[in-house]
Parts: structure tokens; C-alpha cells; sequence
């Protein structure tokens, strides 16, 4: 027991750090993101190197959100606090953010729910996987298409069942094989750290997480969690 207090002593320091790291590293990337853009939009940029303008801004975007997921996993798992959750309201917090976005994209987004138990959980690390998978999803197709939130109570298998389905480009089985190893990316912006964190965590929340896809037709995520591992005042 003392053992272990001190690793999660020792993972929060460590935890701190990368925070800390991370905020001094975002202000001045936030600085010289800032003026690449004015380059950017100056005559004196026109031509040639507008193209090697655009692929900073975009590699200064990769940065930040490679900063921001190393911050997701630096999070350690003794600070998880758990509350009572509704599932709905969760996916229908998660549908209203990137409904804009899919509209946009002419993609139609639905929410699918039907009556589940509360559970009891770490609400912010269920809503960071939901919302992994929903932009994994938006990101696999190029205009039209459909992304379908659903959740529902598994009686058989006795658990909360949410699936992310999408019907974008799917997945050789290769790729499928690859998911979760950290940095593995098909994506020119992608930072490839999405699913690890979301696989960790999923197993952090005594869930498990499965992906079935079809290449060209599209692919569904499914989260399973078993109502004894989520059920409330355990
Ligand atoms: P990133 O999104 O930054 O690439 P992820 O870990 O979220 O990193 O995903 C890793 C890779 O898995 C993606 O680059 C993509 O090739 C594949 N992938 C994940 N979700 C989907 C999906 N819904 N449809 C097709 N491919 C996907
Ligand atoms: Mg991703």
C-alpha cells in the first residue's frame, strides 16, 4: 500500500511537470502562430512561399494538439473523481458541440437514446473518449455522410452500451490492427495519441471498447460498460 502511494505521488509530479512544460511551451507557439498568420495575410508573402506558410501554421497546430493529448495522458488517474452521470446528458452535451461542425461539413449527425441508469464514474474522462471517437468520426469523411451517437442498456450483457458510427472511409484491417499504438496516424494534422488515451482510459473505467469497419463504408466504435463496474455508490 505505501508502495503505491508513492508511485501516484510520484505520477502526479510527473503530471505537473508536463503541465507546466506545456503552458511554456503553448505561450510562445501562440506568439509565433500568431505572426505566421500576419505573414500569412501580407502582400509581402504572396506567390511561392504562401504554400510553406500554410504548412507552418499547420505544423504549429500539430504541436499544440500533440501538447494538448500528452496533457490528456499526463492527467493521472489518482486525481479521477467520480460523480453521478447520466449517460444522455453526457452524449447530448457532446451532440450539441459538434453539431455546428457536422452541419457545416453536410454531415448528419444523430443522437440515438434510450432509458439507462445512472452510473458512477469519471464523467470528464468518458466525455474525453466520447468526444475522441465523434472527431474520428467527422474526420473520416469529406462532406455528407452520417455520424450516429447511440446508447443504450445492454440487458444481456449487462452493461451501458455506447456505439459511434460512422460512414466515412473505414479501415483495412491493417489499420484496425494499428489503432491505439501511440502516434500511429493516417491523418496529414494527425497526432496519432486519440485512441491510445481513449483505449486507457475505457480500460481505466472497467470498460472495454471494440471497432468493427468496413473500408469505404464506414465504422462503428462500441464501449461497453459493465453496469457492476459503473453502478452507483460502489
Ligand atoms: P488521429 O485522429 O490524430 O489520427 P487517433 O488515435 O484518433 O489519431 O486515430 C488513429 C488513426 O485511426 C487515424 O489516423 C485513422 O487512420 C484511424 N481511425 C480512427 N478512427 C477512425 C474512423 N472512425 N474511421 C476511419 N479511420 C479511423
Ligand atoms: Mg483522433
Amino acid at each position: 500500500m505505501e508502495q503505491e502511494l508513492v508511485r501516484s505521488e510520484k505520477l502526479q509530479l510527473v503530471g505537473q511537470l508536463a503541465a507546466g512544460f506545456a503552458h511554456e511551451i503553448r505561450n510562445p507557439l501562440t506568439t509565433i502562430r500568431g505572426f505566421m498568420q500576419i505573414f500569412h495575410q501580407s502582400d509581402a508573402t504572396k506567390g511561392e512561399h504562401k504554400v510553406h506558410y500554410d504548412v507552418i501554421i499547420k505544423e504549429i497546430d500539430r504541436v499544440n494538439s500533440i501538447i494538448g493529448e500528452l496533457l490528456q495522458m499526463a492527467n493521472p488517474k489518482s486525481v479521477s473523481t467520480k460523480s453521478e452521470t447520466n449517460i444522455g446528458e453526457l452524449l447530448t452535451d457532446i451532440y450539441t458541440l459538434y453539431k455546428p461542425e457536422a452541419t457545416e461539413k453536410e454531415i448528419a449527425m444523430k443522437l440515438h437514446l434510450e432509458p439507462m441508469p445512472t452510473v458512477y464514474l469519471d464523467r470528464s474522462k468518458l466525455h474525453q473518449v466520447v468526444m475522441n471517437l465523434v472527431k474520428n468520426g467527422l474526420e473520416a469523411m469529406d462532406g455528407s455522410g452520417k455520424l450516429i451517437l447511440n446508447a443504450t442498456e445492454n440487458s444481456e450483457r449487462e452493461t451501458i452500451e455506447i456505439s459511434i458510427e460512422d460512414t466515412g472511409v473505414g479501415m483495412d484491417e491493417k489499420t484496425v490492427e494499428m489503432l491505439g499504438t501511440p502516434f500511429f496516424t493516417t491523418k496529414e494534422t494527425g497526432t496519432g495519441l486519440g485512441l491510445m488515451t481513449s483505449f486507457r482510459i475505457v480500460e481505466e473505467l472497467g470498460g472495454e471498447i471494440s471497432v468493427s469497419s468496413i473500408e469505404g463504408v464506414g465504422t462503428t466504435f462500441t464501449i461497453q460498460l459493465p453496469l457492476h463496474a459503473v453502478k452507483m455508490y460502489q
